[in-house]
Order: structure tokens, then C-alpha cells, then sequence
């Protein structure tokens, strides 16, 4: 018989109910998708800016879509999404290698590395410092969105990563 009390044992769980709890709680942020009707580009901003902005490039208004994100899913899928590609880079140095990934080459990859990275510093600005991604048993489908998966690839793009869905006008 355990010498425990019922109540400790209720606080511990309570307790551990709770950090489990903190280790899965969403960080909300915002996403805005910039459209400029001139140049016709899509870039994303991290950056609210309440008073609109002008494009850089032609000094137009941009268009704006402001998109809702869970910061913590966002990060977690971008940085499984690098993983992959890290995984995709090794097999290029396999001697003989041609799967379909060879033809679309490494370039590719390299950007889309890139767009990992970038995309992961902009949603630490957004959660001003280190972000920690949820647990490997958590499962991005458990969002209820629309994930996109660039085949063969396997990256994933959240609905936030998919400017179509904001400007569908634009045909991106
Ligand atoms: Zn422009």
C-alpha cells in the first residue's frame, strides 16, 4: 500500500496537468499579406502597421490581408519542414541519385531552405524572443486548415503560407 497521500498525488497531477497545458498553448500573431495592384507582387509582413504602407519598389498603396496564425504551429511545421529538406540535401550527395527531386535541383532546395529560415526569424519577431515548437507527437492536421504539401518535397504550407488563399484574385 502507498504511503502517499490521495491529496499530494491530485496536486502533482494537477500540477503536470498543467505544465502540459503551458507546453501546448498557442502563441497567436498575425501574418499580413501585402498585394501591390501595380507590380502585382505578394510578400508577406510581420510588421502590423495600422496606417497602411506603400510599396518600396513604386511608392503605390498595397492591398492588405491581415492572417491569424498560431505562432507555435507555424514555427514547429517550418522548422519539420527544414528538417525534410536537410533530409533531401543529404540524398542529393548519394552517388546515382535520381529521384525526381535531382531534376528540380538543389538550387530549389536552397531557396526553399532559405524560406524556412526567413520565415521562422519573422515569427520570432512576432513572439519577440525563442519560440518553442510543440511536441514531436503533436500533428499539424490536428489545425483543421487547409495544409498544403509541395510534392515531392513533402514541405508543408500552412493556409498563412498561402498568399492564393488571401489574394485569390491575383493567381499566384
Ligand atoms: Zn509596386
Amino acid at each position: 500500500m502507498s504511503s502517499t497521500p490521495a491529496k499530494v498525488i491530485s496536486l502533482a497531477d494537477r500540477r503536470a496537468k498543467k505544465e502540459d497545458e503551458a507546453r501546448n498553448a498557442p502563441i497567436t500573431g498575425w501574418i499580413t499579406w501585402l498585394h501591390c495592384p501595380k507590380c502585382k507582387t505578394l510578400e508577406y509582413s510581420e510588421v502590423e502597421m495600422p496606417d497602411g504602407r506603400v510599396h518600396k519598389k513604386c511608392g503605390t498603396l498595397v492591398e492588405e490581408e491581415e492572417v491569424q496564425i498560431d505562432v507555435r504551429a507555424e514555427y514547429t511545421i517550418s522548422l519539420r519542414n527544414s528538417l525534410r529538406l536537410d533530409e533531401l540535401f543529404k540524398q542529393t550527395k548519394i552517388p546515382g541519385f535520381l529521384k525526381p527531386i535531382a531534376k528540380k535541383g538543389i538550387g530549389m532546395l536552397e531557396n526553399l531552405q532559405a524560406a524556412e529560415d526567413e520565415y521562422r526569424k519573422r515569427l520570432k519577431n512576432i513572439a519577440g524572443g525563442s519560440i518553442e515548437p510543440y511536441p514531436n507527437d503533436w500533428d499539424e492536421k490536428s489545425l483543421g486548415m487547409e495544409l498544403k504539401t509541395l510534392d515531392p518535397l513533402g514541405v508543408i504550407l500552412t493556409e498563412a503560407r498561402q498568399p492564393n488563399l488571401h489574394f485569390p484574385e491575383v493567381g499566384y
